[in-house]
């Protein structure tokens, strides 16, 4: 704020409306709807008065939202870019006031479970295309971790030939020292993929099983790829091996 053409002030001071005080400018608010971009009361007066009508101040601004659409416009975009630019600290702050305030949480879901059911069903009813679209795109990235999915996988797997034991692939997972053969990540949580998967013809028994991580096996999706090729005299004995049991 450069410039000031108010007639209050002078020599960069201004005459407070309530205590009649002549203060220095950075002792006022700044208020657009000045002519000189000040106040009309000192940031003391508006403090004071502020904290003595809280209700009343609080009501005056609810009934502006509601009733000045420029101002609502301007208060919601200012929301959302404080939201964006403090999404973190927000989310921290909402669990650990959940976490505290369990039962107000609980007893706020019980008052508004009609509500909330309504709410949502009419969010599904105005979104319909919306959720199609997402969860094919999820089918598409993940097409074992989707509900139809995972149905289809279920079926397929059932229909396939052979069927390998949690045994045989622990056996498999320890032989590869708990990795995934991706990315090589060390972890408890291995995933059983088919090299040639299901949908492609690929069969159940071990021999078309590696295991990988998580996000690794969402990644391969349904694409043919056999990471244990490095390791392939240890691969191609196993298949031997099994070959000439059968
Ligand atoms: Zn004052
Ligand atoms: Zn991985």
């Amino acid at each position: 704020m450069a410039e000031k053409s108010g007639k209050q002030s002078e020599a960069g001071t201004k005459r407070c409306s309530r205590c009649h005080e002549y203060k220095s400018l950075d002792e006022f608010y700044s208020n657009r709807a000045q002519p000189d971009g000040y106040d009309n009361q000192c940031k003391k007066c508006r403090q004071h008065y502020r904290e003595n009508n809280r209700e009343h101040i609080r009501a005056l601004q609810r009934q502006r939202y509601a009733e000045n659409a420029e101002y609502r416009q301007r208060k919601r975009q200012y929301l959302k870019k404080w939201r964006t630019a403090h999404r973190d600290e927000m989310i921290v702050y909402l669990r650990q006031w959940q976490e505290d305030n369990k039962d107000k949480v609980l007893a706020w879901r019980q008052e508004h479970k009609e509500e909330t059911r309504e709410k949502n069903r009419n969010y599904h009813n105005t979104h319909k295309e919306a959720i199609q679209a997402r969860k094919r795109a999820n089918h598409r990235k993940y097409p074992h971790k989707t509900r139809v999915g995972t149905r289809h996988y279920r079926a397929r797997k059932a229909a396939a030939r052979g069927s390998f034991t949690e045994d045989e692939f622990q056996a498999l997972c320890q032989h590869y020292e708990h990795r995934c053969l991706s990315c090589g990540k060390e972890t408890g949580r291995l995933e059983a993929d088919h090299v040639i998967p299901l949908v492609k013809g690929g069969d159940d028994f071990i021999d078309n099983i590696q295991p990988l991580c998580k996000s690794c096996n969402c990644r391969k999706g349904t694409q043919i790829i056999d990471y244990r090729v490095p390791k392939n005299n240890d691969g191609q004995q196993k298949k031997e091996a099994k070959n000439a049991k059968e």
